[in-house]
């Protein structure tokens, strides 16, 4: 082996968490080389946000985050926190701004953090190669990475390979075929923060394009936020939440009026519109197109007063917990994230290092960590990455 082509340190894939390890791995005088298929670094970074890069959230908590030891964030989230990616990006004079549930954004592009993490890597004496495809890992003594562009060697070997969604911008498995042939165990995998697909009848692409503001509850958790139907189903940060705790086969229940109890307002309606019908003073509060697919089957153009008790209960029912059963997910193609991935209980929750094979570490969202929408996976890669750079 070449001189030039041993290293202290390889890490696979220059994402996230790839590059934030890889800065801060090299300001420790660690010798670096991150390995990257793709032609540019940072691929997910830039579509991320919708090109503005959803970076943290002002309130990151252990919460935020699912996994299958859910104490595995704890020490990497305190150990650097929300607070120290934004003086990062202050010392390097990015522009952000506040946005609603605390989620902070690039004011401009999301190529200002690439660039930034760049930068780090370059003041490190990192050294990145794109078009690189790791193909297979060997340990002798050192780790020895098979590359399309020959072979490298290093002392600590870190995964940074990322999860399968959004397969055009590079994902591959490489995370978890390298942790099952060194024996590390590995949760299946799913997509995460994924649109459902709901096989409704053709009536139901009549309400392609609405959006409401709705509760939505799987599983015992409860997301509030928009609910955007389209043409196969349902999406918005609502469901994109709540697809996160959803598995084949089960309901969902959305209360489309989460702040009205629509039994007492049905009442409320009986004494002040009594003429009205049920059908129109429910379009007051919600899309007509939405109240008429509901409605259908229910004998709701009567006016409110000939109702009884059992009839508004029904009625209400509908609209305050409509339920549904999805029939799948919209796929990696389009999920945020990878729900599932490298067992967490096989790593050390302050270096990331596996505790069956010294100086491999796993980071990232190959873990078996997945977060909320809203910043938390874009932080957990700068925790898990910056924590595994003091320690490699
Ligand atoms: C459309 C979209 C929008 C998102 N928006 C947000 C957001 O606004 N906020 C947020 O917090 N999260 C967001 N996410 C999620 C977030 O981008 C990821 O969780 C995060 O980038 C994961 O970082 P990572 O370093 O673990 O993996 P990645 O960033 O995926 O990096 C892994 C790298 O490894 C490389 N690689 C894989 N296999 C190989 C191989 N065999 N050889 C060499 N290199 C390899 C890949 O090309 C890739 O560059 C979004 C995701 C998507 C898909």
């Amino acid at each position: 082996m070449k001189e030039e082509n041993h290293f202290n340190v390889i890490i696979i894939g220059a994402g996230a968490s790839g590059l934030m390890c890889a800065q801060a791995a090299g300001k420790r005088g660690r010798n670096v080389l991150v390995l990257e298929h793709s032609k540019e670094a940072g691929a997910k970074i830039l579509v991320s946000g919708g090109g503005k890069c959803n970076f943290t959230n002002l309130g990151v908590d252990k919460e935020n985050y699912i996994s299958g030891n859910p104490h595995f964030v704890t020490s990497a989230l305190r150990r650097f926190t929300q607070h120290d990616f934004i003086s990062l990006l202050e010392e390097h004079d990015v522009k952000y701004e506040e946005r609603e549930h605390g989620q902070l954004f690039c004011r401009g592009s999301a190529k200002a953090v690439v660039n930034l993490l760049l930068k780090e890597c370059d003041t490190a004496g990192v050294k990145i190669r794109t078009g690189c495809s790791v193909k297979k890992v060997e340990k002798e003594k050192d780790f020895r990475v098979k590359t399309n562009s020959g072979d490298f060697t290093s002392e600590s070997l870190v995964i940074a390979a990322g999860g399968l969604s959004l397969p055009e911008s590079g994902a591959t498995a490489l995370g978890y075929k390298v942790a099952i042939q060194f024996g590390i165990k590995v949760i299946k995998q799913l997509p995460g923060l994924v649109p459902l697909v709901l096989k409704e009848g053709k009536d139901f692409k009549s309400l392609s394009g609405i959006s409401v503001n709705a509760s939505v509850s799987v599983n015992g958790c409860s997301f509030r936020d928009a609910v955007l139907f389209t043409h196969r189903g349902l999406s918005g940060p609502a469901i994109l939440q709540a697809s996160n705790y959803w598995h084949n086969g089960d309901e969902i229940m959305i209360n489309l009026l989460p702040d009205i109890d629509l039994e007492e307002r049905l009442a409320l309606w009986q004494r002040e519109k009594p003429r009205a019908t049920v059908k129109n003073l429910l379009a007051t509060l919600l899309p007509k197109r939405l109240v008429a697919y509901l409605s259908a089957g229910l004998d709701m153009e009567r006016p409110v007063s000939q109702y009884g008790k059992k009839d508004m209960k029904k009625i209400a029912e509908i609209f305050n917990a409509w339920s549904v059963r999805p029939h799948e997910t919209e796929g990696y193609r389009k999920a945020e994230v990878t729900r599932g991935g490298i067992d967490t209980n096989e790593l050390s929750s302050r270096t990331f290092e596996s505790k069956k094979v010294q100086r491999l570490y796993f980071i990232g969202e190959v873990l078996d960590v997945t977060g909320w929408l809203g910043g938390y996976n874009l932080q957990w890669a700068w925790s898990s990455g910056y924590c595994a750079g003091q320690y490699i």
